[in-house]
């Protein structure tokens, strides 16, 4: 600490030179070792709670700016830590620990969902997915393999599988034709990326400044591409009778979701004071959802799955309306400041709360999915 803090005090000579530390004693040293010292110095000072076997975790005042975020939690931060290390600490604990599993583990979950649905759901024409059958039999086996999935998942529907099988075939002569699935894996993907970058950006924000910078911008552009995923499942098959408001609105929802990304390249937009606008912002995006919703239900609402995906879509606002509340309010710790560091803070209700806002819209892609392909447009 003394040799990081030497000034240079007079001219060299030759290879010498006289310098001063802080407490005002001079020194007689050659140049080029005052000069390595205070670069090893240096180096050591950058990652300054890191020895050579351990990293140590600091409080929110020994915090460098662009890592303290929230001054009611106290301890247990990781600063500066070296990449090796900051990769690691997933296994150790601090108080980014259950931030980056809760959302590593909801992006297993969504892989696993999304491996499920490729292999249970039934994706593109009979004569692709079902290759020795006769189109109308291919099709009555994809139906039934949707229902056998859905229902032994979430026993979604109100009648047993094979009651729905009898129902298509009289209704309609013959069973219905798939319909397109883009959407619906559009939302898982857009789902499993928030996911990850989430825990990413958590993991990996302490390295650096400039870490934290590109971390948080992925962060950001993982939560609008949920936002923006989750409207084409409600918008495509809501309205695949009506082009001209399909359209309309995943044109919307796509411009808004990029001129989200970009005003979040903005170095201010990070600032804790903008902890606010930040949350509005994304409110605003979720809620102008409300729009495609209403018009859904003035024009299917006697539909029984324009209703049933209405209530998951309910469920899903309730989630991420709470989740908003707290990630702005910052409720718990506020009301106890460093009792929540490790556990219970409102950055890890959130991450609950938009894990359960996203299944509940996973369970509205199924109906939807069901409702259109069983009902073709006419
Ligand atoms: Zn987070």
């Amino acid at each position: 600490m003394v040799v990081a803090n030497l000034t240079i005090s007079s001219v060299t000579l030759e290879k010498t030179s006289f310098a001063e530390n802080d407490e005002g004693q001079f020194l007689l040293s050659p140049v080029t070792e005052v000069m390595k010292k205070q670069q090893q110095q240096q180096k050591k000072k950058k990652s300054s709670c890191c020895s050579k076997e351990k990293c140590k975790l600091v409080d929110y005042n020994s915090l460098p700016n662009f890592l303290k975020h929230n001054e009611f939690i106290l301890n247990y931060y990781r600063s500066e830590w070296p990449m090796r290390d900051a990769v690691f600490s997933i296994f150790s604990i601090h108080n980014e620990t259950i931030n980056i599993w809760t959302h590593l583990i909801g992006f297993f979950v969504f892989l696993t969902i999304t491996f499920g649905a490729v292999m249970m759901v039934p994706i593109g024409s009979s004569s692709v997915a079902f290759p020795d059958m006769s189109p109308a039999a291919a099709n009555i086996s994809k139906t039934l393999e949707f229902y056998n999935h859905e229902v032994l998942l979430h026993g979604l529907a109100s009648s047993s599988p094979e009651a729905n099988l009898t129902g298509v075939a009289t209704d309609t002569g013959v069973a219905a034709q798939a319909t397109a699935r883009w959407p619906f894996y559009s939302y898982l993907f857009g789902a499993m990326f928030c996911l990850l970058m989430s825990s990413a950006c958590h993991l990996l924000s302490c390295h650096s400044e400039h870490t934290s910078y590109v971390m948080l911008r992925l962060d950001y552009a993982g939560i609008t591409t949920l936002i923006v995923t989750s409207f084409y499942p409600l918008v495509y098959y809501s309205f695949l009778c009506e082009p001209y408001f399909q359209y309309l609105y995943l044109s919307f929802i796509t411009v808004f979701g990029v001129a989200a990304v970009l005003v979040s390249l903005v170095p201010v937009f990070e600032t804790p004071e903008f902890r606010i606008v930040r949350a509005g912002l994304f409110a605003c995006m979720a809620l102008s959802g409300l729009v495609p919703i209403v018009h859904k239900m003035i024009a299917y609402g006697q539909q029984p799955e324009a209703v049933l995906t209405t209530g998951y879509e309910a469920a899903m606002g309730v989630f991420y309306g709470l989740g908003v509340i707290v990630y702005a309010t910052r409720i718990p710790e506020r009301w106890m400041p460093g009792k929540f560091d490790l556990a219970g803070h409102s950055h890890q209700l959130f991450h609950v709360l938009v894990i359960a806002g996203a299944y509940s819209h996973y369970l509205a892609g199924l109906v939807y999915l069901r409702w259109r392909d069983m009902e073709a447009c006419y």
